[in-house]
């Protein structure tokens, strides 16, 4: 990886990395989809066993997981998010990454 490289790499993920960090549009978990009865038992999950499809936000914490229910009008915004939490990590991952490279580059011009 050369230098010019590695500049232009990192001046491109920094500039997506921070608009979607300014939006603040994220949400950090997992989209999990569940199928669930809703307690009445006239429905038609309980009557017909047609059971409701619910989406769900999982989140590990401290070991703990926990499960969010996401209310039908907010699925695409909850899952929009979710995908969005998922695109920082991966940018973050590839600064350190860049940043790890950048690292082993000074490193091998020293030892010349
Ligand atoms: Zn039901």
């Amino acid at each position: 990886m050369d230098r010019n490289y590695m500049e232009s790499e990192l001046k491109k993920i920094t500039s997506d990395l921070a608009k979607l960090v300014h939006e603040g549009n994220y949400l950090r978990g997992n989209a999990v989809i569940m199928k669930r009865v809703c307690g009445n038992p006239r429905c038609r999950c309980a009557v017909e066993g047609k059971k409701h499809i619910s989406l769900y936000v999982c989140k590990k914490q401290d070991s703990k997981t926990s499960m969010t229910y996401v209310p039908v009008r907010l699925e695409d915004d909850v899952q929009k998010k979710i995908a969005n939490y998922h695109k920082i990590k991966n940018l973050l991952e590839r600064v350190s990454d860049l940043n790890y490279g950048q690292l082993k580059l000074n490193k091998e011009q020293k030892d010349v």
